[in-house]
């Protein structure tokens, strides 16, 4: 095993880091990891074999040993120096994501600022794991709470959000005590390789963090390992269920984040110029590869004509290229799979009934043909009962529905058996707060498109959007990622009991 020159890593097989070294995996196996702009290969990520998932366990499990009693700020201090370091190699990151991921260079920036503020949110956890006590529960006695790490944990994340994903759990997990093992997404790897090159500077012991890269056989080896004892998942929500379920099977804690169709509600006094402008964001930013992404429309009586002609228009107006090139507001979706998976859902929809107000298919970029394009698409008066109503397109493409009512609206909104995020464009207090109280998702906007709660506040996706109950971030990670142990202790005065 050596250490890696990490400048040479987008030009060979990437390799893993176990037990605090880059270690090339023994896989047959290899993926080419695609720059989705231009088609490019970047690199080759190993499918590693079960018995490097074990490796990395087993290594993990040493190192909890001393990394539980390392005090928690000690512990924080690696986590600020990971922070100080993202900061150093900001943009270099945020570009890695923009080529292996194909999203904007300003929307890489924005991920990676989402995912440091975890860290920073992290750096709390000495007062934030604090236990509480009752002193004289009887005559000598008290009683505590103490919050102790759960040991080896894992995540598995998506390949929409490298940076940030990885992110909202890593940074709990360690500052918690836990020792904690990555398995990132095999279509977008090169971002955790920098982000470990950076934790590797910060001296953090050897075995605290790894970095599994591969598929399926990583992902069981998680799940049936019995010292692995909670998993983190972001991801599809048919591969949620799975993992919540096989997890639970084997007495682990899971938090599984699903999938997401996520519908909006314009009402007839909405700002027309700043919603179209953020629903357009929401719809069309990240090519609409975001968990948060408003992929349906449902205008309310009169706003039904306005919002239509003028979203028409910013779809049309949508700058899409290449993510590292200035003034592009939208690049490509992540495979050619993923393209024509997004074109044949849109023919679907026309079959269903509805109409091609503007059609992204077969989108053309100069200098980009072999990039993985597909241009804004709006389907007007898409049928409610429908498969495209209900289906996640997971691509850039807004769906309108219209109602008469507010009541109508809502029925739409929780119809759907996805919960992760609803949004209210209006400037009625009263029809905000009915729509808060009555609309069945975990993360509700209010003149806002993506309602990504904050570090400090529960990522909290409802229905088949979240298997679990604790969420990622905050007090739930906290929650998450430590046991209770309840201690009562008996000094009475004379060392006797009395009977
Ligand atoms: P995915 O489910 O295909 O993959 C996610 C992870 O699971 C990857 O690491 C992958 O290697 C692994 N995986 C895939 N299939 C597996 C299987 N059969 N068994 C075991 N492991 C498997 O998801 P994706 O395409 O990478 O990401 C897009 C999805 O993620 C969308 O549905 C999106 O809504 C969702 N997402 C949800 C949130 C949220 O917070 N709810 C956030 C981001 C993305």
């Amino acid at each position: 095993m050596k250490t890696l020159p990490r400048d040479n890593a987008r030009s060979e097989k990437l390799p893993n880091f176990i037990n605090g070294q880059w270690k090339h995996s023994t896989a047959g196996d290899h993926l080419d990891v695609r720059d989705p702009a231009t088609a490019r290969v970047l690199a080759t990520v190993p499918i590693s074999p079960k018995a490097e998932l074990d490796l990395a366990v087993a290594g993990a499990s040493k190192a909890f040993i001393e990394w539980r009693r390392t005090p928690p700020t000690e512990r924080v201090q690696y986590l600020f120096r990971l922070k100080q370091l993202l900061e150093e190699n900001f943009e270099d990151i945020a570009r890695t994501t923009t080529m292996e991921c194909g999203k904007t260079l300003t929307e890489s920036r924005g991920e990676l600022r989402r995912g440091i503020e975890n860290i920073e949110t992290a750096c709390g956890i000495p007062a934030m794991m604090q236990g509480y006590n009752s002193e004289d529960i009887a005559a000598g006695v008290d009683e505590f709470m103490l919050r102790q790490p759960v040991g080896v944990v894992a995540a598995i994340t998506p390949f929409n959000f490298p940076s940030m994903i990885p992110l909202w759990f890593m940074p709990y997990a360690l500052a918690c005590g836990n020792t904690f093992i990555i398995k990132p997404s095999e279509k977008v790897p090169l971002t955790m390789q920098k982000l470990f090159a950076l934790i590797e500077k910060t001296s953090m012991p050897k075995g605290v963090v790894q970095l599994v890269n591969g598929a399926r056989e990583v992902v069981d080896g998680i799940l049936d390992h019995p010292e692995v004892r909670a998993v983190s998942f972001v991801g599809s929500s048919p591969v949620a269920q799975y993992i919540y379920s096989r997890a639970a099977a084997k007495g682990k804690r899971a938090q599984c984040q699903g999938g997401a169709k996520n519908p909006a509600v314009i009402l007839p006094d909405a700002d027309l110029e700043t919603t179209i402008g953020i629903v357009a964001d929401s719809a069309f930013g990240c090519a609409g590869q975001r968990c948060l992404a408003i992929s349906t429309a449902v205008t309310v009586g009169e706003a039904g004509k306005d919002f239509t002609q003028a979203i028409v228009e910013a779809a049309k107006r949508r700058r899409v290229g290449y993510g590292l090139e200035d003034g592009v507001e939208m690049g490509p979706v992540i495979r050619e799979e993923a393209k024509s998976r997004i074109e044949d859902l849109i023919q679907k929809g026309v079959a269903e009934g509805a109409g091609l107000l503007v059609d992204g298919r077969k989108a053309r970029i100069p200098g980009y043909e072999k990039g993985y394009f597909v241009k804004p698409t709006i389907l007007k008066d898409v049928n409610p009962r429908g498969d495209i109503a209900k289906t996640e397109i997971f691509g850039p493409v807004l769906s309108l529905i219209h109602v008469n009512d507010l009541d109508e609206a809502i029925g739409m909104v929780n119809q759907g058996s996805y919960g992760n995020m609803a949004s209210l464009f209006t400037r009625s207090g009263m029809a905000a707060r009915k729509f808060r109280y009555e609309a069945q998702a975990g993360n509700i906007g209010i003149n806002l498109g993506v309602a990504a709660p904050m570090a400090f506040f529960p990522f909290s996706g409802w229905k088949e959007s979240f298997f679990g109950d604790l969420h990622a971030q905050g007090w739930d990670a906290i929650e998450f990622y430590t046991q209770k142990k309840v201690v009562i202790e008996r000094w009475p005065k004379d060392w006797a009991r009395k009977f």
